[in-house]
């Protein structure tokens, strides 16, 4: 499904914390309608490459570059409006909102700069509007949550909201997804679901999806490539069977 088009690149990406390398001089080329899995011991850097990327953490040297626009620099709200969401290890939901108002809420944040405004905008200005009900309801239908749609976001069960904030990114129109530690906290049943959902995502829209995950089977069987990290560095990048075989991902993972 992926295409040759590069939507994504990072060159020379590289983020330091008071002398501690936690990211070296990353590349990566994402092409339209892939997913790629990044992988890799804790503290591998694979978070810290999430934020340099998404403009939550401002890069120490190197670039990233969206389509044709050097990105790196931006703001996060700025990194949105380009087309690009991403999601946190932890939960980020507006928990005083429900299910529904969460994904309206983040569909203003493609053109508004501010979280508070969007959230602001939900409720005084767009409570009819027909165009973004009627995207909530299919994202929430996407990801199977449309009978939970008028409760609050801190109600629901620990994996559907894990789903809602899926929703809540696309709620976006993103061009590319980072997840990150999607599947952190659900049981096997439900981790088969969230790669169904990721599947789906990306064959019925086209997007672009990065997939931050410690649960190798799902990694090994989502993803069509995978780059692995090692102490901020990349130790290699390839087909689940290259990275399988791969005697440094052995050595960084036997030897932890
Ligand atoms: P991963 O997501 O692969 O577990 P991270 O990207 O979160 O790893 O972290 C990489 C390294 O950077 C770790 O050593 C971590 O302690 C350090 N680190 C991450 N964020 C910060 C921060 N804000 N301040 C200082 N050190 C940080
Ligand atoms: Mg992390």
């Amino acid at each position: 499904a992926s295409s040759d088009e590069i939507l994504l690149r990072t060159r020379g990406l590289t983020k330091s914390f008071r002398g501690l390398i936690a990211l070296r001089d990353h590349q990566i080329d994402l092409r339209k309608g892939e997913i790629v899995g990044v992988i890799g011991p804790n503290g591998s850097g694979k978070s810290t490459l999430f934020n340099c990327i998404t403009g939550f953490s401002k890069p120490t040297a190197g670039e990233v570059f969206f389509r044709h626009d050097r990105i790196s620099g931006l703001r996060p709200s700025a990194v949105v409006a380009k087309g690009l969401a991403r999601t946190f290890q932890g939960s980020r939901l507006f928990v005083s909102l429900t299910v529904r108002e969460n994904v309206r809420a983040a569909a203003h944040l493609r053109h508004q700069t501010n979280i508070f405004e969007a959230v602001l905008l939900t409720r005084r200005y767009f409570a009819t509007q027909e165009a973004a009900n009627g995207q909530a309801e299919e994202l929430l239908s996407l990801v199977g949550l449309s009978h939970h749609a008028d409760r609050l976001a801190c109600e629901l069960p620990y994996g559907d909201q894990r789903r809602l904030e899926i929703a809540r990114a696309l709620a976006t129109a993103p061009d590319i997804l980072l997840l990150d530690e999607p599947a952190a906290g659900l049981d096997s049943a439900e981790t088969k679901q969230l790669a169904d959902l990721i599947r789906r995502i990306r064959d019925s829209r086209g997007v672009t999806v990065v997939v931050v995950e410690h649960d190798m089977d799902l990694i090994m069987n989502l993803c069509e490539r995978i780059q692995v990290l090692a102490a901020g560095e990349v130790i290699c990048v390839g087909t689940p069977q290259e990275v399988r075989a791969h005697p440094r991902v052995r050595e960084a993972y036997l030897g932890h």
